[in-house]
């Protein structure tokens, strides 16, 4: 397996490149050479599998035994080994046609950790292997950061500089990054949003001489390696709600923003998993609803909401699915970037927007329909749904046609947002890991939203 970019001018290679490459160095989004096809046979033999024998069994797929077989267990088995279900990511069931996928027992409550715990393993490993000094940059809309940092601190051989969104991230997740004390961890708080921290993450990458002088290594979605230990979690859901159900397809709702996640479930189909509609959900920042319903692809103006990790107009891997829905051609992908970089937009028709709209459906939720959802289920069910995971829950609920389940993603845990929480009058308990966060000290730098004060910054911590 080699690995080849959206924009067609990086030349074949090999799985620890692709990983330490991050963005492509043309500017593109790395994809697999070939997607691998899983038969019949070896889904009935994965799905007796524990999550870590799965994960195994799916990375191999794709790393071409470039990690000998002991190391790459030991990397798996230590980047589960501090989630707090044995199970790793549980499912439940909150109706006959609706399971929900909890993501949220890895160390920071939140999805990222399922990635992001492996990707420290990894970075860890070939700090050491190659002798190599890294400096880990990344964006976050909260969470990602989080998770980033909880695999790397205090590490040899790896710096970490995360980028967040002055006052436009919860106050968990501010204290889940500030509070680490190690000084290998630099916190940018930014003024600005999402967006203008990940364009400026862009830009850095892109720019390849600051990007080797800087030892850059990406953790955001960019990176392929996330979107390859997410499609875990879609096999694994599948094959428990088949074994309790006997369902023989099922649908996913997933709550999304940089469009990383919903595309590991899109991967994960590709590669053989009988998936039916990939349901698409998104709070006001829409810009992706849209293009389903639509074929338009254009930001509009950002707005705050009760599921901030969401916040997000441009979606980084919204580049790696137009890549496949215009039949691999990276020529058409050249000029789709381009226009879009000029007239600030994406625009398809015809049998392609046939396409996207048999493969996903969309729905944009509303900030009252999102509370209304978390009350909903908390009387009916007795269930706290957190403000982004109740997004996939109305949007699973929107499409739900009894005909087929629906797995809906749980992307986070409620105590990260209880700013939301509190609006429906719900008291929470918080787990005691969170609660002790709030008396520790905070370490951050707030710095204007020009790539200049950021480039100073970061200088003079590398
Ligand atoms: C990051 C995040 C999302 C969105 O995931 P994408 O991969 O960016 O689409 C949804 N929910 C939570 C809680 C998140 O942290």
């Amino acid at each position: 397996m080699k690995f080849k970019s959206t924009r067609g001018n990086v030349g074949k290679i090999g799985f620890i490149d692709a990983f330490m490459m991050g963005l492509g160095d043309d500017g593109g989004l790395l994809v697999p050479d070939e997607i691998p096809v899983v038969s019949t046979e070896t889904l009935e033999k994965w799905r007796e599998l524990s999550y870590q024998e799965l994960a195994l069994a799916i990375f191999e797929l794709y790393m071409n035994g470039e990690i000998p077989e002991q190391d790459l267990k030991k990397l798996v088995y230590d980047s589960y080994a501090t989630f707090r279900d044995p199970a790793v990511t549980p499912v439940r069931k909150l109706k006959d046609d609706l399971y929900l996928l909890e993501l949220f027992h890895g160390p920071t409550f939140a999805f990222k950790d399922i990635a992001l715990q492996f990707m420290g393993q990894l970075y860890t490993y070939v700090a050491k292997q190659q002798n190599k000094q890294i400096h880990i940059l990344g964006a976050t809309s909260g969470d990602t950061g989080a998770s980033a940092i909880e695999g790397v601190k205090g590490k040899e051989g790896i710096k970490i500089c995360i980028l967040h969104p002055h006052g436009k991230v919860s106050k968990v997740q501010e204290l889940q990054m500030t509070t680490v004390q190690d000084d290998n961890v630099l916190n940018l708080s930014v003024d600005g949003n999402f967006d203008d921290c990940q364009r400026m993450i862009k830009e850095l990458f892109a720019d390849l001489d600051f990007k080797a002088s800087n030892h850059l290594a990406a953790i955001n979605s960019i990176n392929f390696v996330r979107i390859m230990a997410q499609t875990v979690y879609y096999f694994y859901a599948y094959f428990q709600v088949a074994k309790q159900t006997g369902a023989k397809q099922v649908s996913f709702s997933v709550p999304t923003g940089n469009f990383g996640d919903i595309f590991a479930g899109y991967l994960a189909k590709r590669m053989g998993l009988p998936v039916g509609k990939l349901i698409l959900a998104t709070n006001e920042n829409n810009i992706l609803e849209r293009f389903v319903l639509e074929g338009v692809y254009k930001p509009g103006d950002f707005r705050s909401t009760y599921s901030p990790s969401m916040d997000i107009q441009v979606a980084s891997n919204f580049e790696r699915y137009l890549y496949y829905v215009q039949g691999e051609d990276a020529a058409q992908i050249r000029t789709l970037m381009e226009q879009f970089k000029t007239a600030g937009e994406i625009v398809i028709a015809g049998e392609t927007l046939a396409k996207v709209q048999q493969e996903f459906g969309a729905h944009g939720v509303q900030g009252q329909e999102c509370l209304d959802t978390i009350k909903h289920y908390d009387t009916v069910s007795g269930y706290l749904l957190d403000p982004h995971s109740a997004c996939g829950v109305a949007a699973a609920d929107k499409y739900s046609s009894g005909q087929e389940i629906i797995v809906s993603l749980a992307t986070a845990h409620p105590a990260k947002f209880n700013e939301a929480i509190k609006l429906i009058d719900i008291e929470q308990q918080f787990p005691e890991q969170i609660s002790a966060l709030f008396e520790k000290p905070q370490r951050q730098t707030r710095v204007d939203g020009s790539l200049q004060s950021v480039v100073r910054e970061l200088v003079a911590f590398y």
